[in-house]
Parts: C-alpha cells; sequence; structure tokens
C-alpha cells in the first residue's frame, strides 16, 4: 500500500514565529550552514533579540540577574546561565538570581557550591 501524501516529507523543519512582529521563519531556508535543530533556533533567537530586543514566540531565555548590581545577561540555555551566575558570584561576591524559563527561579550565593559541580 502507497499512500501519495507520504510521511517522509514530514521531517522537522525547524520553524520560529513571533507574535510580536508578526512573522514566521522557516530556519531551514533562512540560516543555511548550520545543523536544523536547536543550534539554528537558538542562532535566530539571539540574532532576533539582538535585532529587535525580544525573543521569537517559545524561546525563553534564563536570566542570570545579580541581585545587588546591574549586572545581567540573558541565555538560552541552563548551562552557560548557571555558569556566568557562578562566575559573577564569586568575582563580585554578589548572590546571582537564576530565572529559568519553567519559573523555578534559583539563587547562586557566592560562597555555595551547594549543588555540588
Ligand atoms: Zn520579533
Ligand atoms: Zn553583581
Amino acid at each position: 500500500m502507497t499512500d501519495d501524501a507520504s510521511a517522509d516529507d514530514d521531517r522537522a523543519v525547524p520553524t520560529v514565529s513571533c507574535e510580536r512582529c508578526g512573522r514566521e521563519w522557516d530556519l531551514d531556508r533562512e540560516i543555511d550552514g548550520l545543523d536544523p535543530g536547536g543550534h539554528a533556533v537558538e542562532q535566530f533567537a539571539i540574532d532576533h533579540e539582538r535585532h529587535t530586543g525580544h525573543y521569537p514566540d517559545d524561546v525563553t531565555p534564563w536570566i542570570a540577574r545579580c541581585e545587588r548590581c546591574p549586572d545581567g545577561e540573558r541565555f538560552l540555555a541552563e548551562r552557560p546561565a548557571r555558569r556566568w551566575a557562578r562566575t559573577h558570584a564569586r568575582h563580585a561576591n554578589h548572590p546571582v538570581r537564576l530565572e529559568a524559563p519553567r519559573g523555578d527561579d534559583d539563587l547562586v550565593a557566592p560562597d555555595g557550591d551547594r549543588d555540588g559541580s
């Protein structure tokens, strides 16, 4: 049995939409030479934020925000966000709040490696 509308065509092409811009991008075409998947989406999101000041839909950054000074950074993955928080906490001796995309905040204390490494 063959169906002409084969499911082979249904490969995962990462698409990103942005409600604020009212646009949608097909990353397979927009970004050449990058692996489709996470990296393209991340790269696109970073680029988009750089140009417009906001992230596309479905992209929620990790936000590392110092409790004591205006320093802070946004990241698209936990690991670099956590690393930034630890580094800043250690160097500046400031506690850094880590806001997770799903809402469970964490506080990185200057002297604490409390969740190991
Ligand atoms: Zn946008
Ligand atoms: Zn600080």
